[in-house]
């Protein structure tokens, strides 16, 4: 894509940032941009980086690691936020400093002893499958507490939140509706384990990013309005 467009989309999605934070009274700084970079060469990657912007999310375990590769020059927090197959846990383990999807004890476990000791614990938040779809992944809200329980003990891994993906709704308002209900449930964690650096709700997306920024959350992952519509033919 073409850099002044890049440029100017993160500008704008800053701007949005702000301007919702004021109607909803927080504070911007309160708020981490997630530049959803999946599918996007690494070349606008590093447009993006020269503008300011230095947490970047990738859903493709080996497209990002070639990306990683051809950015090592740069300082980017890398997170990932894609499904992840529990024989593939090392490379997430060993290359990001986020994983968003954990949503299974087992690949808890595995990212925890895979982590490498000289580097810091994995920063973590469990995926809940808020509005309960079939289709989709993450822990079923009843089932979050177990999950907690476990994850927290597990050395490698810093368990800061949670995220999700709810359902396309028709109105802002309506959007507001999952996005409070994860907010409750971040809470009840907060309260179970106070000990915890429980401090993020990774969520909201292009179409519904003020909705959750109104609600309370602190990682928005924007892919489309900075890098344009993805084309998967390509
Ligand atoms: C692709 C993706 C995004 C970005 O979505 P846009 O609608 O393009 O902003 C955010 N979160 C996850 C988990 C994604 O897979």
């Amino acid at each position: 894509m073409r850099k002044e467009t890049i440029v100017e989309n993160l500008n704008a999605v800053g701007e949005r940032i702000v301007t919702c934070c004021n109607n909803c009274d927080r504070d911007p700084a309160e708020i981490t941009l997630l530049a959803v970079s999946k599918t996007r060469p690494a070349e606008d990657l590093r447009i993006a980086y020269a503008a300011g912007q230095r947490h970047f999310g990738e859903n493709y375990l080996q497209e990002a690691l070639e990306k990683q590769n051809a950015l090592q020059d740069l300082d980017i927090h890398w997170h990932f936020i894609g499904p992840l197959q529990s024989n593939k846990s090392r490379a997430v383990a060993e290359h990001f400093d986020w994983m968003h999807t954990v949503d299974r004890l087992k690949i808890a476990q595995r990212l925890s002893s895979q982590r490498p000791t000289n580097l810091a614990p994995l920063n973590i938040c469990l995926q809940v499958n808020i509005d309960n779809e079939q289709s989709k992944s993450g822990i079923a809200p009843q089932d979050l507490e177990a999950l907690a329980r476990e994850v927290v003990q597990l050395p490698g891994l810093r368990l800061r939140g949670l995220m999700a993906i709810p359902a396309a709704r028709q109105t802002v308002q309506a959007q507001h509706q999952p996005f409070l209900e994860m907010a409750r449930l971040l809470h009840s964690l907060q309260e179970l384990f106070p000990n915890e650096e429980l401090d993020t709700l990774s969520m909201g997306m292009s179409a519904d990013m003020e909705a959750a920024i109104a609600c309370g959350a602190t990682i928005v992952r924007i892919g489309t309005d900075i890098f344009g519509a993805r084309n998967y033919s390509e």
